[in-house]
């Protein structure tokens, strides 16, 4: 009798303790917004503790700055080339509404243009192995999110920062490597001004239930000249910029969207775009 009601104890438990869908951790990471924060008004938002957009390293270290390693990827056989520094690739593209981009073909790459808008592909993605290569201006000019910032953007919205990290300190949600507001790199791998640098990113697109409510959150793991600085992060909502301190939250898509590149006002260059599909 006693083993039998430790076995019913048993089973209970586990009828509670494990979610409905068990790949799914939905209580992490903890949110949580307040309107005043340390004598101040406005709209604060924290992810496990730490202010978003914080800057104070006694709160939010900036990651350990490391050296890459020196090789760039060229596309696998069954890749889809976006861009390999021709004229004909540059037809994979397209600005505002669908003209043709304003950004520039400079000696095989294509360089942002102040004021030109996103760069955004005609085709669209879900979930994709991506390769992408940048280098920021070589001649150094701002600080902080002034200084070389762009961004790849999965699904035309899912931010990977582009930024000139090369001992230009930031807050670390908004570096190189980072998903803009959400989450940090685990290192500062950032080549100098004006250097080639790649990013390989693998993602898994969000899903939506009927109600628009997330089901499953998007993943990313991220390459930064060849070194992990993103380990599968689970994307905890959007990365649009919400305020100085807060980015916005899931807002129900289609299952496919453009991958886009951010003009942000510096002349950040892109190079060997390449893009493999894969399953969610
Ligand atoms: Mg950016």
């Amino acid at each position: 009798m006693k083993t039998l009601l430790s076995v019913t104890a048993a089973c209970l438990f586990c009828c509670f303790a494990i979610p409905a869908n068990a790949h799914e951790d939905h209580s992490k990471p903890v949110i949580t917004k307040k309107s005043e924060h340390e004598g101040k008004k406005g709209n604060y938002m924290f992810i496990d503790g730490i202010k978003v957009h914080e800057s104070d390293p006694a709160k939010q270290p900036q990651p350990p700055v490391v050296e890459p390693g020196a090789v760039l990827g060229a596309a696998p056989s069954d890749a889809i080339v976006l861009f390999d520094g021709t004229e004909a690739t540059l037809t994979n593209w397209v600005g505002k509404g669908s003209e043709p981009t304003k950004w520039k073909l400079v000696d095989g790459s294509l360089e942002s243009v102040k004021g030109g808008g996103y760069l955004r592909s005609k085709r669209e993605f879900g979930s994709c192995q991506l390769h992408v290569e940048f280098a920021t201006p070589s001649t150094v000019k701002g600080n902080g999110q002034g200084r070389g910032n762009s961004g790849v953007f999965l699904m035309g919205q899912y931010e990977v920062q582009v930024l000139d990290s090369f001992e230009n300190v930031t807050y670390p949600d908004g570096q190189a490597g980072a998903l803009y507001g959400r989450s940090k790199p685990l290192v500062n791998v950032s080549r100098g001004p004006g250097e080639w640098q790649s990013y390989d990113i693998i993602f898994h697109r969000p899903q939506f239930d009927e109600d628009g409510k997330v089901s499953k959150r998007a993943t990313f793991t991220v390459l930064h000249n060849g070194v992990l600085v993103q380990d599968h992060t689970r994307l905890s909502g959007g990365t649009g910029w919400a305020g100085p301190h807060a980015v916005g939250e899931y807002k129900k898509h289609a299952d496919k969207g453009p991958l886009t590149m951010q003009d942000h006002g510096n002349p950040v260059r892109y190079r060997n775009i390449w893009i493999r599909e894969i399953a969610d």
